[in-house]
């Protein structure tokens, strides 16, 4: 790996951002870069920090490599699996055999268990840092970074190549720009991109809890009026916890002592996973559905939290993209192999159709769910009652619930593997 310092450069492929996305492509594209694909990734914050518990508050870190934990799918941990990234993170995850879903002060509620889908786990619940960790280790030698440094100016040039300038002085070309660089980035305003965005008038405060037990590897959703509750399992006796509340509360509950925090918290989520006996650092999250209107263009994809940013009651931000980039590498490394030039709008466009479906389906589940579960509706309220014990159930419903919560449900997650892994074949014979 390279720290490069020359003033102008050129390559085949630029990724802006370290974040879960851009860093998840690069390990996608590996045998494409040992075979000489020229790519460099360029990102704010120096690499080893990212993940480096002393390297500032959390509020100044980028956002996947915070405090927080993240729901890995089976079809995710099937994609790290095949490209060596699981063996450096599988001791840091938690799996999850059983999910319980409820709903407050309502009498629906289902069982999801792993032997529903015949797999081992239905999913994993992993630090983000350990994540940050394992994806920052084993990085192709080949690759240039570029860190600290930050991309300041972006134009798609009249030679249709894409010209980049960085913070630093330097300017890169490069046959195709992928844009992993968050939700908060203002590159795609720049070229006149727009966002379409629906705020939920809620946050997700996050933090941890130690029980008095075991969690014996459930998870647990439960939905109240304020917005969905998730406890994930993590240590032998913690959870992440997930919590959603209405903006207006959100500072109260964020300054509140920790006796009080976790009276409110077990009075909203009861004592199904056992009695809190202490809570860990907190933070905040505002929660809203954030979709970039083009994701494309001749020589650019914007990919992860730039294109889109979702609610995270299914945890399906960071898998969703994951499915996107295992897509968009399967494309590059066609075009590199038949030596078509990787930023061709039919190299982009192939990418994209292969995705829309899922990314349609993945944000229309994510966005639907609070919506229904903050109804006050009395009509709303009993039909998804009805729906949770059909749920409960039905057999089939239940598992086809099931195989979208692990990731299977889009074919992409099969691509990703490349038709290779036969228990992920096996697996969705079992939900079919
Ligand atoms: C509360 C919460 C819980 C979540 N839980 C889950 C979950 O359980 N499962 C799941 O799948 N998803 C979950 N998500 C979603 C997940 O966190 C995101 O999908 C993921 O962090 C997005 O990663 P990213 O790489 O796209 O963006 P980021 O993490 O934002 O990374 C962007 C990177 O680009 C860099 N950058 C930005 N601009 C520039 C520039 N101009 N030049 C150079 N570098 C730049 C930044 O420094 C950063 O490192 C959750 C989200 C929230 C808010």
């Amino acid at each position: 790996m390279t720290n490069s310092a020359e003033k102008s450069a050129r390559f085949d492929l630029v990724i802006i951002g370290a974040g879960m996305a851009g860093l998840s492509l690069l390990h996608l594209l590996r045998s494409s870069i040992e075979q000489g694909l020229k790519v460099a990734l360029v990102e704010r914050f120096e690499l080893p920090s990212l993940t480096n518990k002393d390297a500032g508050q959390d509020t100044e870190r980028p956002p996947s490599f915070d405090g927080r934990a993240t729901a890995l799918s089976y079809g995710s941990q099937q994609i790290f699996s095949q490209l060596g990234v699981w063996s450096e993170i599988e001791a840091a995850a938690c799996s999850i055999e059983n999910i319980q879903v409820s709903d407050q002060g309502r009498f629906g509620q289902t069982h999801i268990k792993h032997t529903d889908a015949n797999v081992e786990s239905l999913g994993y619940i992993i630090r983000n840092r350990a994540l940050g960790e394992g994806l920052i280790a084993n990085l192709p030698q080949q690759l240039t970074i570029l860190a600290p440094d930050s991309v300041t100016a972006i134009e798609i040039t009249a030679n249709q190549k894409a010209s980049l300038t960085l913070a630093a002085g330097n300017t890169l070309d490069a046959e195709l720009v992928v844009m992993a660089d968050g939700g908060r980035s203002d590159l795609a305003k720049q070229l006149g991109i727009q966002q379409q965005s629906h705020r939920y008038n809620t946050h997700a405060l996050v933090t941890s809890v130690r029980i008095d037990r075991s969690h014996k590897h459930w998870a647990y959703e439960r939905f109240t009026e304020a917005g969905p509750i998730a406890l994930l399992p993590l240590g032998e006796d913690e959870f992440a916890v997930v919590w959603t509340l209405a903006d207006e509360v959100i500072e109260e509950y964020l300054a509140a002592d920790e006796a009080t925090l976790i009276d409110r918290l077990q009075s909203a989520f009861g004592y199904r996973a056992g009695r809190i006996i202490a809570l860990g650092a907190r933070a905040s999250y505002p929660l809203a559905l954030v979709k970039a209107q083009e994701q494309i263009r001749p020589h650019l994809v914007l990919l992860g939290n730039a294109a889109h940013s979702l609610h995270p009651v299914a945890g399906q931000g960071f898998n969703l993209a994951l499915r996107d980039a295992a897509a968009l590498a399967e494309k590059i490394n066609l075009a590199f192999d038949n030596g078509t030039p990787i930023g061709r709008w039919s190299v982009v466009q192939g990418y994209y159709q292969q995705q829309k479906t899922d990314q349609r389906n993945t944000i229309m589940g994510s966005d639907l769910l609070p919506r229904l579960f903050s109804q006050k509706n009395t009509a709303l309220r009993c039909s998804r009652d009805m729906g949770l014990i059909g749920l409960a159930l039905a057999p089939t419903v239940r598992k086809l619930f099931a195989r979208q919560a692990m990731g299977l449900g889009q074919p992409a997650a099969k691509v990703a593997v490349h038709l290779s892994d036969q228990k992920h074949e096996q697996a969705l014979g079992q939900l079919s």
